[in-house]
């Protein structure tokens, strides 16, 4: 399942994408060409807007809290999603493109030195050259689940 968020759900959107999920995020003004791509790519719209609920033809989500928390919980429920912890940090937060594997040596000096001295494995998006590292925040973010799914 992917995903389309529009302009007010940008911390949502990163979410999403940490979690793994192909979300793409949509800031121009026009519901014609938000419903436009979301047919076009088969993405589940995830919107604040109300004007946009109750149309046909694509599926929208309504948000409903102002609270990132709470929207991440409303949508893993509402539409059933459980997240494979496998798929988690395989993404860019920022581009939403999926990270590759580089060498060790590539990701000196991208990354806090004893980041670079305490892991292994590292990752780099193909967008914007930005590297990871696996284990980023990873207990945070389970707590984070945790916390909504309780
Ligand atoms: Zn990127």
């Amino acid at each position: 399942m992917k995903f389309l968020a529009t302009t007010e759900l940008g911390r949502l959107c990163k979410w999403l994408r940490i979690l793994g999920y192909d979300c793409g995020y949509f800031t121009e003004d026009s519901l014609v060409s938000l419903t436009i791509k979301s047919l076009q790519e088969d993405r589940v719209i995830l919107t604040r807007n109300v004007r946009l609920s109750a149309r046909a033809g694509y599926k929208v989500v309504h948000i409903k809290s102002d609270f990132v928390k709470e929207q991440l919980k409303q949508a893993l429920d509402d539409l059933k999603l459980e997240p494979d912890k496998e798929a988690m940090f395989t993404r860019c937060t920022v581009c939403n493109l999926l990270l590759g594997p580089i060498e060790k040596k590539e990701a000196k000096g991208k990354v806090p030195e004893y980041v670079y001295e305490t892991n292994e494995d590292f990752v780099k998006c193909p967008g914007c050259r930005r590297t990871y590292w696996h284990g980023t925040h990873w207990g945070n973010v389970r707590e984070y689940l945790d916390g909504i799914r309780s």
